[in-house]
């Protein structure tokens, strides 16, 4: 069955601001925001914790059949948000949001979060290497990967703005807005 709705992925490294604008892109499209963070925690999808990074060590297979049972294949209407993209199927996905935040202002959020030594340096070298932006270039087709900046609060309003304009081109696109017309006409 065709989507009615597309699913979208909000990636970067933590601390750019995944969380925010995945609860106020939720909020404004009527969709479903997905803490993969949460879900693996919550749903015990991992073997333990990396002692030193003090991030989970993922059970992807779990994972990914938690997901595929959501109505996420089905309806759509999705928004993924991890600090990782490559584990999910390209059938799955229809736009893929990398965030991008300045080294200085990346790393007063993290140490403001309490990260320190080998998890505050990883964290601030995986975005200076954009290694997010790569992964999800080398993921998915290069026409759904878009690079947003999150630096303030403007930029998150114009950011769910464009990507709001996003979704009601793809409905469009993807026949699943103007129906009731073409019935009526
Ligand atoms: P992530 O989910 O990627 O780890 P969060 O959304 O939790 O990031 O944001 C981390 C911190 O940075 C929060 O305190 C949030 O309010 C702040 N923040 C994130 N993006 C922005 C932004 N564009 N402008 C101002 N503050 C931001």
């Amino acid at each position: 069955m065709a989507r009615k709705n597309p699913n979208i992925v909000i990636t970067g490294t933590p601390g750019v601001g995944k969380t925010t604008h995945a609860e106020q892109l939720a909020r404004s499209l009527g969709f479903k925001h997905v803490s993969i963070n949460q879900i693996v925690k919550d749903e015990g999808f991992h073997e333990g914790k990396d002692e030193e990074l003090g991030s989970w060590i993922v059970d992807e297979d779990k994972l990914l059949d938690y997901l595929e049972a959501t109505s996420l294949s089905d309806t759509g209407g999705y928004i993924l948000d991890w600090h990782a993209c490559d584990l999910f199927p390209e059938r799955w996905i229809d736009l893929v949001i990398v965030l991008r935040c300045d080294s200085t202002i990346l790393y007063d959020r993290l140490t403001a979060r309490g990260y320190k030594d080998k998890k505050l340096e990883e964290n601030m070298d995986s975005e200076i290497m954009q290694v997010l932006l790569d992964e999800a270039r080398e993921s998915y087709r290069e026409e759904i990967v878009v690079e947003l900046r999150s630096e303030s609060a403007e930029d998150v309003e114009g950011n769910v703005e464009r990507v709001e304009g996003w979704v009601k081109a793809w409905r469009k696109d993807n026949g699943a807005e103007g129906d009731e017309e073409k019935k009526d006409a």
